[in-house]
C-alpha cells in the first residue's frame, strides 16, 4: 500500500464526511451525553474531512492561506474528538477549546510561513496533533471509568498515532527546508497519512463501540432504578439479595436485610395531597441513602416501602444502624412533615442471617414480620425476627 498523499487526503475527506454525517444523523436518539459526545464527534469528524479536502486538492496553491486553514481546521477537528471523550463519561467541558487551539494553530502556522517556512509548519502541527493525541489517550486509558476493549484499542491507537506524529515532527526537524511539492510526497509524509487513515476508520469504529457501551450502561442503570427516589427498584433489590444470600452462606459471613415502611401514610397522603407524600417518600429515600456504607443497598420494593440489604453486618450492628435509621428519619423529616401538618415516622424490621435460612426470600418473609410486631408495638420503633436457634441470647 503505497498511495500517494494526495489521494490519501481524499479517502480521509470521504471517511471524515461519512462517518461525521452518520453520527450526527443518529445522535439525535440518545441521551443527553451521550448525544453531546457523538455530535461533537460528528463535528470533529466534518472538521478533520474539510482539513484533509483542503489538503487533497491544494496541490501547493495559495499555502499563506490554505495551509493554515487545513492545519487549523485538522486541529481543531482533534480536540473536538477529546471533547467528545470528555461528554461520554460526563465530565465537565470547555466548547470554545477545540475552536481557541484551531485559531492557534491557524495563526501559528500563518506566522511561521512568514519567518520560516513550510517545515516549520509542518514541526508545529505535528507537535499540536502529537500532544491532543496523548491528551486523548491519557483520558482513555487511564481516566476513564469502567473501561472495555474498544477503550483500550482507542487509548492505544491514539498513543499510536502520537508517536507517528513526533517522528513526523523528528523528519521536519532533520530535514530542513524544502520546497512544498517534495514534501508533500516524501516517504514519512506517506506514512503519516497512511497511518492517518487507517488510524481514522479504527478509532471511528471504536469510538462508537464506546458510545454504545454507554448507552447500555446507561440503559441498565434505567432498569435498576426507581424512578421516582432513585433507589434501587425492587427486582434490582431482589436481584442483588439473591447474590448476597448467597456468598454469605458460601463463605460463612453476616448478612442482615431491613424492611421499613413509613407509618400511617395514608394519612400523609390524605392530609397534604399526593404530591406531598411523594416528597416524603423521596426524602426518606434520601436518609436511607445517606445512613448506609457504599456496600449496602437500599431499594423501593412498594409504595412507602423499602428494603436495605447489610453485608457484612451482623445483628447487633444492624439493630445499631437500624435505630439510627429512624431516629434519623423522624428527626430529619420533622420540618417537612411540619409544611405538611403531618408526623412522619418509620417502622423497620430485621433479620440477620443464620443457618437455618435456605433462602433469600425466607429473610424478606422475616423481616416483614418483624415489621409487623413493630406496627403492632405502636410504629416509629425497630424490631428484629426473634431469637434463633444459634445465637439465642442475641435476639432475645
Ligand atoms: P401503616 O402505618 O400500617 O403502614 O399505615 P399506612 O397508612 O402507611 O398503610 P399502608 O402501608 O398500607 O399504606 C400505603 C399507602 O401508600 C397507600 C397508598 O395510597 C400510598 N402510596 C403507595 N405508593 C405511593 C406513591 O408512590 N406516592 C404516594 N404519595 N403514595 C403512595
Ligand atoms: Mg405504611
Ligand atoms: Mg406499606
Amino acid at each position: 500500500m503505497d498511495f500517494e498523499t494526495t489521494f490519501i487526503a481524499q479517502v480521509i475527506t470521504v471517511i471524515g464526511f461519512a462517518v461525521g454525517l452518520s453520527i450526527a444523523v443518529a445522535s439525535g436518539r440518545y441521551p443527553y451525553h451521550i448525544r453531546n459526545s457523538l455530535r461533537a464527534y460528528a463535528y470533529g469528524k466534518l472538521l478533520l474531512g474539510s482539513a484533509f479536502l483542503i489538503a487533497g486538492l491544494r496541490g501547493g496553491a495559495a499555502p499563506e492561506l490554505l495551509v493554515p486553514l487545513a492545519n487549523g481546521l485538522g486541529v481543531a477537528g482533534l480536540a473536538m474528538n477529546y471533547t467528545s471523550v470528555r461528554h461520554l463519561q460526563n465530565r465537565p467541558v470547555r466548547r470554545l477549546m477545540p475552536v481557541a487551539v484551531g485559531l492557534a494553530v491557524a495563526l501559528a502556522c500563518s506566522l511561521l510561513l512568514l519567518v520560516g517556512g513550510i517545515s516549520h509548519v509542518r514541526i508545529l502541527t505535528s507537535f499540536a496533533t502529537s500532544a491532543i493525541l496523548l491528551v486523548i489517550a491519557f483520558e482513555v486509558l487511564v481516566r476513564y471509568e469502567d473501561r472495555g476493549i474498544p477503550h483500550y484499542v482507542t487509548g492505544l491507537l491514539s498513543a499510536t498515532l502520537a508517536v507517528v506524529y513526533l517522528v513526523r515532527m523528528g523528519a521536519g526537524m532533520v530535514q530542513g527546508e524544502m520546497p512544498v511539492d517534495q514534501m508533500v510526497d516524501d516517504r514519512v509524509e506517506r506514512v503519516t497519512f497512511q497511518l492517518s487513515m487507517l488510524g481514522t476508520v479504527m478509532g471511528a469504529i471504536n469510538y462508537v463501540l464506546m458510545a454504545s457501551d454507554e448507552f447500555n450502561r446507561e440503559l441498565t442503570k434505567l432498569a435498576h432504578t426507581d424512578g421516582l427516589t432513585g433507589s434501587l427498584n425492587r427486582r434490582r433489590l431482589f436481584e442483588l439479595g439473591e447474590v448476597e444470600f448467597r456468598r454469605a452462606r458460601r463463605h460463612g459471613r453476616d448478612l442482615t436485610v431491613l424492611v421499613l415502611d413509613i407509618d400511617r401514610f395514608k394519612a400523609v397522603n390524605d392530609r397534604a395531597g399526593h404530591p406531598f407524600g411523594d416528597r416524603v417518600i423521596q426524602a426518606v429515600a434520601d436518609c436511607c441513602a445517606a445512613q448506609i456504607r457504599r456496600e449496602d443497598s437500599v431499594g423501593r420494593i412498594g409504595g412507602e416501602e423499602f428494603a436495605i440489604l447489610l453485608p457484612e453486618t451482623g445483628v447487633e450492628a444492624g439493630r445499631l444502624l437500624a435505630e439510627r435509621l429512624r431516629s434519623a428519619i423522624e428527626r430529619q423529616l420533622a420540618q417537612l412533615g411540619a409544611e405538611g401538618g403531618v408526623t412522619v415516622t418509620c417502622s423497620i424490621g430485621g433479620v440477620s442471617l443464620t443457618r437455618e435460612h435456605s433462602e433469600f426470600s425466607d429473610l424478606m418473609a422475616q423481616s416483614d414480620s418483624a415489621l409487623y410486631d413493630a406496627k403492632h408495638a405502636g410504629r416509629n420503633q425497630v424490631r428484629f425476627y426473634p431469637a434463633v436457634a444459634l445465637t439465642p441470647a442475641l435476639h432475645a
